[in-house]
């Protein structure tokens, strides 16, 4: 019934109407039959990739080499991977070699966990060799196959295992963590950003609260950057998810200073922008904490755009609740008497005017930087004549 659901059975049936066969596969099964909202819709097929790529239109090859195209359907995106199963892991990074098969069957035990292993056909039967229905009504996660040579031939199944018990506020079956304990230093050999990616679902899923000491208990602390040198560290469970990266870096960093931003920028081999909005939230936390609360001067210079994950982190971190301080931070906001720098009713060229017998420098930015907190925290009207004023006495520091 779901509309993604209907125009994934058309595909269904073209492709069967082609002589072919096709499943919907994965996470889209699992959501739909535990009630949950419905992400990407992924479709398994008989048909090679370059079948596929023949009998629709529109077809991005996005991992041809894995079997895998993305086909765009009624202004929607399929993934449809063709059937095959995973051998050798070699490197730990990627299967050596791809081996198409014929069945559904051998498709689905390739799968990581039982609840991912399970297909739907155009009528809604459920395809479901491993009892990942089971799983699901029982709430756990358990390996399709012998766990330790799964986690073995993927170690990222070990991450994905904790943080879907998160999201889904699961437990891991016995064996499945019994192997996870004995082989979480394989996650060593995952890149970096993979593992960030899986860490990031974990604490923000609603389970994270049982899954966080899992971290622990389990060994996996021992392998993430940073936290190996103090594991300890995340037995500071955060009052309420934290919903990205940023968020986790910038709660840990105000927990332990030392690891200071720029170093979870390089061991965790965060992007330029992560790094930067974690260390503007970083900052306001700390100036929250330094000034008792929320000020003008704060929701001023904090990006609009980072005000839900200060609001978060500091919610996390139990120094305010989140609605209180989304419903004060918005009234600071719509009371700020300007908004950007731009709004000041006096310019650069204004105070340069006043101080035409210094050359430009530094000094220019540092003083519209004064004008501008004076403002804000209504020192001083926005009015042309009183900044004007104020420009005229202003001595540059020496310095420039
Ligand atoms: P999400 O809702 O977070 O996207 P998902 O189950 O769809 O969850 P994906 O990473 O999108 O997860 O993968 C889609 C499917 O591919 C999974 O349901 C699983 O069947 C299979 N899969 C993904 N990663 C692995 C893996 N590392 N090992 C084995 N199977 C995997
Ligand atoms: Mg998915």
């Amino acid at each position: 019934n779901h509309p993604k659901f209907q125009k994934a059975v058309k595909i269904i049936d073209r492709i069967e109407s082609c002589g072919g066969e096709a499943y919907i596969v994965g996470g889209a099964v699992r959501d739909y039959l535990a009630e949950r909202p419905i992400g990407d819709v992924d479709l398994a097929t008989s048909f090679p990739p370059e079948k596929i790529q023949k009998i629709f239109d529109k077809v991005i090859p996005v991992g041809i080499e894995h079997g895998t195209v993305l086909v765009r359907f009624e202004s929607e995106s399929f993934e449809i991977t063709t059937y095959r199963t995973e051998t050798g892991y070699k490197d730990y990074r990627h299967p050596d070699e791809v081996v198409f098969v014929k069945t559904i069957k051998e498709d689905l035990a390739r799968r990581d966990f039982t609840m991912n292993a399970m297909a739907l056909d155009q009528y809604g039967n459920v395809i479901d060799p491993f009892n990942g229905q089971k799983s699901l009504a029982e709430k756990e996660i358990i390996s399709v196959g012998n766990p330790s040579v799964r986690f073995n031939e993927d170690p990222l199944r070990i991450m994905r295992a904790l943080r879907f018990a998160s999201q889904l506020n699961f437990t891991i079956e016995e064996k499945t963590l019994a192997a996870i304990k004995i082989q979480s230093s394989l996650l060593e050999h995952i890149a970096i950003e993979r593992t960030a990616l899986e860490l990031e679902k974990l604490y923000g899923g609603a389970g994270f609260r049982k899954t966080v000491p899992l971290l622990l208990d389990s060994g996996v602390a021992r392998c993430l950057p940073l936290f190996k040198e103090d594991p300890s560290l995340l037995n500071n469970l955060p009052k309420q998810p934290l919903k990205s990266f940023k968020e986790l870096a910038a709660f840990f960093c105000f927990l332990k200073p030392s690891w200071t931003i720029k170093r979870w920028k390089t061991e965790w081999k965060l992007s330029n922008r992560t790094g930067h909005s974690a260390a503007e939230i970083l900052n306001s936390i700390v100036n929250y904490k330094k000034s008792n609360g929320l000020t003008p001067w704060l929701v001023y210079q904090l990006s609009e755009d980072l005000y839900e994950s200060f609001q978060n982190v500091a919610a996390a971190l139990d120094l305010a609740g989140k609605h209180e301080l989304t419903k004060e931070m918005d009234d600071i906001y719509h009371s700020l008497p300007i908004h950007s720098q731009k709004e000041l009713a006096f310019h650069a060229e204004d105070l340069i005017n006043t101080k035409d017998h210094l050359a430009k420098g530094p000094w220019i930015q540092r003083g519209m930087g004064q004008l501008e907190r004076l403002v804000v925290e209504r020192r001083i009207k926005n009015k042309y004549s009183e900044l004007k004023e104020w420009a005229d006495q202003w001595n540059p520091p020496e310095s420039n």
